[in-house]
């Protein structure tokens, strides 16, 4: 028999450029047909995968045409393959559903690096420690052993078995951190777009903040180090993928999600509107010089954050500043001639559109697979 062939698709950035890093590898499966899904048991379902055979998978939520209750169809599936292993994704096509404004209370928040999100009610949501002191001790030490082991290697010399898998224990441990991480992300934006009717955030440049400060060698830069732990801290907290996680969110909790322009908004009195840097006493306590609000600083960004927010929905011209005339909003979308003409919503694009990791949210992720297809090499044990 001839060894199966698979188009694993290149990783690619936002730009369209080949990655770096090395991304998850992905295998299309286009048509639902051959797939012949079924449900072997509480926890337990099997796929056939072309040129693989039967292969089974966890299965994690109700899936469209197969669960009761759950109406729609299957028309396709994907394959990828991440650190800690291989998952399914099915594309799924459900009937259209009608989304009602969300009639809870508007909210601002404010993303910061001691409180990842700071809520204009006075909530602060934290991520949590996403290992635990074992955990980040044993990462540590593999670190120090990966740079100790790459000490020892000799110019030019291959990379030994055992530092491969000192590097595949690494890659292990922060996927782990990362699923932590995007699972919290998950938890908590849903929670805000389910129960507020416009959520304000500020339109950061997440790309532009954690620009490194290294300069060039005719000018280096100055603080390098305190800018690249940082970036670390911004990046850690994830707040692009918590904006992008908001804006479909919103869409489907019927909420609408406000950008605003973020300039000044740790500064800006919420009470007063009056904006100076001295109204920051400290990193966590405001007070207004002209009015003597007090508040937590972050909670007052946050509700500048909003008012920002409703000045942009209200249509109003902004007093000063011109803050919100920068306001983005972005109101449901919807896909009108697929509505119109099937009365059905695809859950996902063309997937041979997508090549940005955030899509994946928009699959329905199916579960791990048992086994790995056969061709993949290295690194798939699951
Ligand atoms: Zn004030």
């Amino acid at each position: 028999m001839g060894r199966p062939e698979w188009h694993f698709q290149a990783a690619v950035d936002r730009r369209g450029r080949p990655s770096t890093a090395r991304r998850s590898s992905r295998v299309d499966i286009p048509q639902s047909s051959k797939l012949n899904i079924i449900r072997l048991n509480h926890r337990w379902g099997e796929v056939t995968i072309p040129l693989v055979g039967r292969v089974r998978f966890r299965w994690t939520r109700p899936l469209a045409g197969i669960s009761p209750g759950c109406p729609g169809r299957i028309t396709g599936a994907r394959l990828i393959k991440k650190t800690l292993g291989w998952h399914v994704c099915f594309r799924i096509e459900e009937p259209a559903i009608e989304v009602t404004p969300n009639p809870g209370p508007p909210v601002g928040i404010d993303r910061g690096v001691v409180h990842t999100m700071a809520i204009s009610d006075g909530q602060m949501l934290d991520m949590p420690r996403l290992l635990g002191p074992g955990k980040e001790r044993r990462l540590q030490a593999l670190e120090r052993k990966a740079a100790r082991q790459q000490l020892a290697r000799k110019r030019g010399e291959q990379r030994s078995k055992r530092q491969e898998r000192t590097y595949h224990q690494i890659a292990a441990m922060r996927a782990q951190q990362a699923r932590r991480r995007e699972d919290w992300l998950n938890k908590i934006t849903t929670q805000i777009a389910k129960s507020h009717g416009v959520v304000a955030v500020e339109d950061l440049n997440v790309a532009g903040m954690t620009r490194s400060a290294r300069g060039t060698v005719e000018q280096p830069g100055v603080n390098v180090r305190a800018k690249a732990r940082l970036n670390r801290s911004i990046l850690g907290m994830a707040w692009g993928k918590s904006g992008r996680m908001l804006v479909y969110k919103c869409e489907a909790h019927g909420s609408v999600l406000v950008k605003v322009n973020a300039r000044n908004s740790s500064i800006e009195c919420a009470r007063c509107g009056h904006v100076s840097c001295t109204n920051r006493i400290d990193q966590t306590i405001f007070q207004c010089e002209i009015c003597a609000h007090t508040a937590n600083a972050d909670t007052n960004a946050a509700q500048v954050v909003l008012q920002r927010g409703l000045t942009a929905l209200s249509g109003a011209t902004p007093g000063c500043g011109g803050t919100a005339r920068e306001a983005r909003v972005t109101a449901p979308q919807r896909e009108p001639h697929a509505q119109a003409a099937t009365g059905r919503r695809t859950s996902i694009h063309h997937a041979g559109a997508t090549s940005s990791g955030e899509e994946s949210h928009r699959l329905r992720v199916g579960a791990t697979l048992l086994r790995a297809p056969p061709t993949a090499k290295g690194g798939d044990h699951t």
